[in-house]
């Protein structure tokens, strides 16, 4: 595998390092980091969101028909290094990389030009109300009903886990519109505004102390059946895309090893059995990092990716967690604090016990526990795997 970048490559590297170095504000890079959170607070993710939307680069992984820039797989992965190395936010992802991509490849000409600007724009937030009580791995077996009346849905059930729902207006929605039928068939994809009466939304606090996720309660709510995406009954088929998105799309690596660098410079240098930890998790997101970048050369010369790219997500997560664990223990006693108070940015956070990255430690290490039940628990992951790489 040639790993030297081309020179037309290596001229969009240095394109897009300058823009991160001019157009990237030291607060936004500042609250980046000191976010504890899986997601970013929406004040710093929705400024860098019109940063980039201005460049044009904001749906960098969107396909040129549908508003992307039109870039290659390996542009993506080298903009992605490139933020990952500069500490950009994380961008609101349910829009951006769940909910967009459905609406490009499956919504009406008429949905694309009311939902896609918005969404560009900031000016819609979503969430994400798939999971249940009840349904989360087994999703098909969700309960929340839609029942047609006249050219409404009457949707009534309850999702859990919403992340970031307390800031959203819009919530995309999988619901039972046939109970009758197979569970997969029954299930259609809906577009809630969350100003519908009926909606409720209720706070979960994470062990960590974060509010980022959230009971949604849906009580007789209205729907238009024009906010329908795809036919009734093809909610199953969409979730799949979706879910496929959301597992995949992006590099994990880079972030994994800019994120490793900047604990070694902050914490470091390392003595005794952290240095064995911090070398093996370096060399483990350099495996991973190869990984992905194997399947983007091939992406590249348009071959199919193998079933390698169902590996990615869970070594990630296996990373992450160590990463995180690796933070806490660095900073001695300095990584057991946990203010309660959010985000760790700002006026109002109380002075930390050692450094104000000592003091996220612990949040961050609790925090990422979850990377191995988003997106799929790791035990699913290595179902999957066994079925579909190793042939079990
Ligand atoms: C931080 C975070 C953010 C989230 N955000 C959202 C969101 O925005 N929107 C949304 O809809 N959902 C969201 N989720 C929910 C997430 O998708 C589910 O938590 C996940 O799918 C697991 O479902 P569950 O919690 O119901 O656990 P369960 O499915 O009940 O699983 C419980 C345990 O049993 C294991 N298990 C279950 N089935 C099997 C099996 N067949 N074989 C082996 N082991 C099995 C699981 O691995 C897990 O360890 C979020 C979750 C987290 C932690």
């Amino acid at each position: 595998m040639d790993l030297a970048l081309s020179p037309a490559q290596a001229a969009f590297r240095d394109e897009v390092r300058a823009f991160l170095r001019d157009a990237l504000p030291e607060h936004l890079r500042h609250g980046a980091r000191l976010t504890s959170g899986v997601f970013v607070e929406p004040d710093i993710g929705r400024e860098w969101q019109a940063i980039l939307e201005a460049r044009g680069w904001l749906v960098y992984h969107w396909p040129r028909d549908a508003g992307g820039p039109g870039w290659t797989p390996i542009q993506r992965w080298i903009f992605e290094k490139e933020c990952a190395e500069a500490g950009t936010p994380a961008l609101p992802g349910m829009g951006l990389k769940l909910v967009g991509p459905v609406l490009y490849r499956f919504g009406t000409e008429t949905q694309k030009a009311e939902y896609l600007p918005k969404l560009r724009n900031g000016e819609h937030f979503w969430a994400q109300g798939f999971s249940e009580p009840g349904a989360g791995s087994d999703l098909a077996s969700l309960r929340t009903r839609a029942v047609r009346d006249g050219d409404h849905y009457v949707v009534t059930g309850q999702k859990i886990w919403t992340t970031q729902a307390q800031f959203a207006n819009r919530l995309f929605c999988l619901v039972r519109t046939d109970p009758e039928v197979k569970p997969q068939r029954g299930i259609s994809f809906l577009l809630i505004d969350m100003a519908s009466p009926g909606v409720t939304v209720r706070p979960i606090l994470s062990a960590s102390g974060d509010h980022e996720l959230n009971e949604v309660f849906l009580d007789e709510v209205r729907v238009p059946v024009a906010n329908r995406v795809g036919d009734e009954g093809q909610g199953w088929t969409i979730a799949k895309f979706l879910l496929d998105n959301e597992r995949g799309g992006s590099s994990f690596g880079p972030q994994l090893i800019a994120d490793l660098a900047r604990l070694r410079a902050l914490a470091g240098p390392f003595e005794g059995e952290l240095v064995t930890r911090a070398t093996r998790l370096a060399l483990e997101a350099e495996a991973l990092e190869m990984t992905e970048l194997r399947t983007l050369i091939e992406l590249e010369a348009g071959t199919p990716p193998g079933p390698r790219t169902l590996v990615t997500k869970l070594i990630a997560s296996e990373i992450r967690q160590g990463i995180d664990e690796l933070a806490v223990d660095a900073f001695g006693l300095a990584g057991l604090q946990l203010p309660a108070e959010r985000p760790f940015y700002g006026a109002d956070v109380p002075a930390p016990v050692g450094s104000r990255d000592a003091q996220i430690a612990a949040g961050r290490y609790l925090n990422s526990r979850a990377w191995s039940i988003f997106g799929g628990t790791s035990e699913i992951q290595l179902t999957v795997i066994a079925k579909n790489a190793v042939g079990l």
